[in-house]
């Protein structure tokens, strides 16, 4: 589909579609054929409602107003979390509005593993962090990457320390830079009460978590070189 992006000034952007909506749009085109519209909407898929509109095309709030209609007329909308009987919660019809659509089509997107890069392409953001807004990261992709992670775990030494459980995981340790904390007193105390100045390199507790490889790289190179400026300056070899 071809759209003009007006916000951002952005025209002939292509977004790809699905198979679905494609055949949706198809099915509205012949009963769009025999709408009487305004001569100046003629070109528009879906056209302003009278010709007395600013615009030629459908305005967002008559779009609102005919969405809402339509929600209003569906006899029952239910979640898919059981309530204390049982049966399904209701749905909150007040979250069903055309904005929420967009907010949709980013949570599907990323919820199905989209690369972010991709993401923010397809909604036309310039910043990464704006599409982030648009998309919750979800409990099952969160649980995934527990699930891959906890089998890379190494010690301090470089040794493979797999832990057995997504839950041992999740539970007995807390985050410190560059990987986790495995020592009880500080895991109970939320990562506040390290025993020995969060001296985590030379710690018997820690786990380095091998997502942070290439932060991990960043920071070996910046020590390197300032060993090297120290050496270069004729520092003591305590200083280096
Ligand atoms: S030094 Fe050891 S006990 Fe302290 S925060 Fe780091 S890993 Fe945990």
């Amino acid at each position: 589909m071809i759209w003009d992006n007006h916000k951002s000034k952005h025209h002939r952007r292509r977004l790809p579609i699905e198979e679905e909506t494609a055949n949706t749009i198809r099915a509205w085109l012949p009963i769009r054929a025999r709408l009487d519209v305004p001569a100046q909407s003629a070109r528009y898929l879906f056209p302003a409602v009278t010709a007395d509109h600013a615009q030629a095309h459908m305005s967002t709030s008559n779009l609102s107003k005919s969405l809402r209609q339509w929600v209003d007329s569906i006899p029952r909308l239910t979640t898919d979390v059981p309530g204390p009987d049982g049966s399904p919660l209701s749905f909150d019809r007040s979250l069903i509005y055309p904005y929420a659509f967009r907010h949709s089509y980013a949570q599907r997107h990323a919820d199905a593993g989209v690369a972010p890069d991709v993401l923010r392409d397809l909604m036309d953001h310039r910043n990464f962090s704006t599409t982030m807004g648009y998309y919750k990261v979800s409990l099952k992709r969160k649980r995934e990457a527990v699930t891959t992670m906890r089998m890379h775990v190494v010690d301090r030494s470089v040794k493979p320390a797999p832990i057995t459980s997504n839950t041992a995981y999740e539970a007995r340790s807390v985050a410190v830079p560059f990987g986790n904390c495995r020592e009880p007193s500080n895991v109970k105390a939320g990562g506040s009460a390290c025993p020995i100045r969060f001296q985590c390199a030379g710690c018997g507790f820690y786990r380095p978590d091998p997502s942070y490889l290439p932060d991990i790289e960043e920071h070996i190179n910046s020590l390197r070189a300032d060993r090297f400026t120290a050496k270069a300056m004729d520092a003591d070899p305590f200083a280096s």
